[in-house]
């Protein structure tokens, strides 16, 4: 669960981490908390409180510019929790 301080990992640049290494510290009970850069599918996933493209739950730890890098190589404007 996110609120497992012991078991959060931060991943603020999204370019040095591949979808098996996340579903790994997702299965193995990791919180993570990722950068992106805000658009629909990310909003969407903080509504939803879910990412089915993560299988994982979502929650928006905050909003802040240049916060880090996102997946596809953009800053980042936005940090999120994802856990299972
Ligand atoms: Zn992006």
């Amino acid at each position: 669960m996110k609120n497992n301080a012991d078991k959060v990992i931060e991943v603020l640049d999204m370019t040095k981490i591949n979808i098996e290494e996340v579903n790994d510290k997702l299965n193995k009970g990791y919180t993570i908390l990722m950068a992106f850069e805000k658009g629909e599918n990310v909003t969407k996933s903080i509504q939803d409180g879910w990412s089915g493209y993560l299988n994982a739950k979502v929650e928006l730890k905050e909003e802040k510019e240049n916060c880090g890098i996102c997946g596809c190589g953009k800053p980042a404007n936005i940090l999120v929790y994802v856990w299972r």
